[in-house]
């Protein structure tokens, strides 16, 4: 199925396969045994592999499809270091001292990060470009510029007012009401940041086996004994790196967390001064609503990439995407004519606090629940994840101690979803 604003060659597939070809070695065979196996091979992972492997510890990375076939490879790339929960949210559940160390973490994740891109040496179109936070309301604006005006002492960092008369110079749209800019925030090609990880797993001697869905775990007295796709594996540790497809094979961390889908289109190439005019500076965009969109330039400068979340129920991506197209035209009237190339969703964790967690339950270990913001702290608590299985004292995070709630009668089905949806949709109108 396809629409006649999309182009000859539409694929409903990442934008960013295009560029790098899903990985073609993913059936090599799983050991019969391991020291340390890692179920799912995105960010989390790979980072944890990356960990264990380098302290000499035989690890094994299994995927349920091919090698980084989930939200690792499918992203925005937008990175922010950021947490949902807000100081004053924060401090009122934990205290100030704890708020201060949970967002003083994910904030010093972000430098991490990008001294990890950089010092090994990834080709991933990593930059340090700046994000604008669009307001969608005169009322919200006047929210960011109270939040510039008073940052949490000992949390400040720079924050910038873009006034709406001031706002051609950041996005060619008349749809917001001005902006923040946020100096530190990133941006990268998120597929090809995995595959310049997968290349460093494979160098570190982590085998690395696509196709390979775990489907039961049993734990014994050297272990566990690992019933998969590709035969059975006997690991001394598991690592639990699902996040939005975590399964009915590990029902604890299911249980806590919330799969979203999360949506994206990009447009076909268009002249490079056309799509430069579109966001002069070149940042990453998101706006201030609670159903938030988030939009970029592609890395060429030539497609606008633009996400969000349009239908209340998940749905295929390209049924939905004349809604997610309707709402970019919303912001940039002007691409009307601009056909689209590429549509595709993935799933994204939330889970109930609105934080990320890592921690051990019934002997495995696991980080998830990113909310969304995932290619920092996922990459981050990834490496933390290696850190706390080696019992070295580094892997300590803020992350693992707000207790990792579920609900009464939540399975992992979030039917409350819709109503979710509908709810923020309606705050949203209202501004
Ligand atoms: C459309 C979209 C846009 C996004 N934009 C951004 C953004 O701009 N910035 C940002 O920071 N974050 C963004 N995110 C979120 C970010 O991509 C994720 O938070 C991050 O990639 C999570 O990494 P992960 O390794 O934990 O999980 P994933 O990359 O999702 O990997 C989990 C893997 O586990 C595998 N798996 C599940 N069950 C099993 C099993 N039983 N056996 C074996 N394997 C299994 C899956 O196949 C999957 O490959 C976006 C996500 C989506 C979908």
């Amino acid at each position: 199925m396809s629409y006649d604003f999309c182009s000859d060659d539409f694929s409903a597939q990442p934008y960013w396969w295009d560029i790098t070809p899903r990985p073609q070695n993913s059936q090599a065979p799983l050991p019969a045994s391991t020291e340390v196996l890692v179920i799912g091979s995105g960010y989390t992972g790979l980072h944890c592999a990356l960990e264990t492997a380098a302290a000499g510890r035989h690890t094994t990375v299994i995927d349920a499809q091919d090698l980084g076939w989930g939200c690792s490879t499918r992203n925005g790339g937008q990175i922010s270091g950021e947490i949902k929960p807000d100081y004053a949210e924060l401090s009122r559940r934990y205290g100030g001292a704890e708020a201060q160390a949970l967002i003083g973490e994910a904030r010093a994740a972000l430098e991490w990060i990008g001294a990890f891109i950089e010092g090994r040496e990834i080709d991933c179109d990593f930059r340090r470009c700046g994000r604008f936070v669009a307001a969608h309301s005169p009322r919200q604006f006047d929210k960011l510029v109270k939040q510039v005006k008073n940052q949490t002492p000992g949390l400040e960092q720079p924050l910038h007012i873009v006034e709406p008369r001031d706002q051609a110079s950041e996005i060619d749209s008349d749809y917001y009401h001005g902006g923040m800019i946020v100096d530190r925030h990133c941006s990268l090609d998120p597929a090809k940041y995995h595959s310049g990880l997968l290349r460093l797993a494979r160098n570190a001697g982590v085998e690395l086996v696509g196709n390979c869905a775990a489907t039961r775990i049993e734990q014994n007295a050297n272990g566990f004994r690992v019933i998969t796709a590709g035969g059975v594996v006997q690991a001394r540790e598991v690592v639990v790196a699902t996040n939005g497809y975590t399964g009915s094979v590990t029902p604890w961390q299911r249980r806590r967390v919330i799969p979203i889908g999360s949506y994206m289109l990009a447009t076909e190439p268009m002249p490079p001064q056309r799509a430069a005019k579109l966001m002069p500076n070149d940042r990453v965009f998101s706006d201030t609503r609670k159903i938030v969109v988030y939009f970029r330039r592609s890395a060429d400068g030539r497609s606008l990439l633009f996400g969000g979340r349009v239908s209340v129920f998940e749905s295929d991506p390209v049924k939905s995407l004349p809604a997610l197209r309707a709402e970019m035209l919303r912001i940039f009237p002007q691409l009307e004519d601009v056909r689209i190339s590429h549509t595709w969703m993935g799933f994204v964790a939330y889970t109930f606090d609105t934080l990320p967690h890592i921690g051990r339950q019934d002997g495995l270990h696991y980080a998830m629940g990113y909310c969304g913001s995932g290619i920092c702290l996922a990459s981050y608590l990834g490496h933390r994840l290696g850190q706390r299985l080696l019992g070295r004292e580094e892997g300590a995070s803020a992350f693992a101690r707000p207790r990792f709630q579920t609900r009464p009668l939540y399975l992992g089905k979030p039917w409350f979803l819709a109503p979710s949806v509908r709810f923020y949709q309606a705050l949203d109108r209202l501004g």
